[in-house]
């Protein structure tokens, strides 16, 4: 059977580094989910629409292209926040859903991270981690993530943004943010980027010994 992992955790876990090595290490295609939704409000925004213009969101969606999520603006903090409120629209989460799908279905295996992974674009993945941290260490994260690409911004303000997505993510109707039930948590509150990415090794070390 294929390898297919899912990650899902809150806005700045880190989820992204950890799957983009676990893609690495097992030579697996990986597909960073947000980066959907983040291109769709992007094709928005450029387009001088309106987040709330829910018709104009799912033909985005619809009209999704693999060449549009290149964009460095796509990584932008701004764009963060525009994702999230477009991907509480059920029409957009349903478009996206079917290309999601399609790139988990990859013969030979895949990574995908994002919020609803485990739940429900791949609720019988292989192996499912729900990444964690607290708030103010995912805060001093995105800040100095940001500092590195040359975008000014304040701890207090991205902590602020952070608190603010987690309680847009998890208190939607459309898909929330949730950990699946059979998802093993990992909280890298306290591990740097190395010992955060053994211990999410030998979680799927664990999950792909017991699927066999
Ligand atoms: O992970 P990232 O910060 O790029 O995601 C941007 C936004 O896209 C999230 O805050 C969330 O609202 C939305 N998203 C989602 N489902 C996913 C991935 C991202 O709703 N699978």
């Amino acid at each position: 059977m294929p390898l297919v992992i899912a990650i899902d955790g809150p806005a700045a876990s880190g989820k992204g580094t950890l799957a983009r090595k676990l893609a690495a290490h097992y030579d697996l295609p990986h597909l960073d989910t947000g980066l959907l939704y983040r291109a769709v409000a992007f094709a928005l925004l450029q387009a001088g629409l309106s987040l709330d213009d829910r018709p104009a969101a799912t033909r985005a969606a619809e009209a999704l292209d693999a060449r549009n999520l290149t964009d460095s603006r796509l990584r932008d903090r701004a764009m963060g926040e525009a994702a999230s409120r477009i991907s509480s629209v059920p029409e957009v989460r349903a478009a996206l859903l079917a290309w999601q799908r399609r790139f988990a279905a990859d013969p030979a295996g895949a990574v995908l991270d994002g919020r609803d992974i485990g739940t429900v674009v791949c609720p019988a993945a292989s192996v499912k981690l729900f990444i964690t941290a607290s708030a103010q260490e995912r805060a001093r994260r995105r800040h100095r993530e940001l500092a590195e690409r040359g975008e000014a911004s304040t701890f207090e303000g991205i902590l602020e943004d952070i608190e603010a997505r987690d309680a847009r993510d998890s208190s939607r109707s459309a898909a929330p943010l949730r950990m699946a039930d059979d998802a093993v948590r990992l909280d890298t509150t306290e591990l740097d980027a190395a010992a955060a990415f053994a211990a999410a090794r030998a979680i799927v070390e664990r999950g792909r010994a017991t699927v066999g």
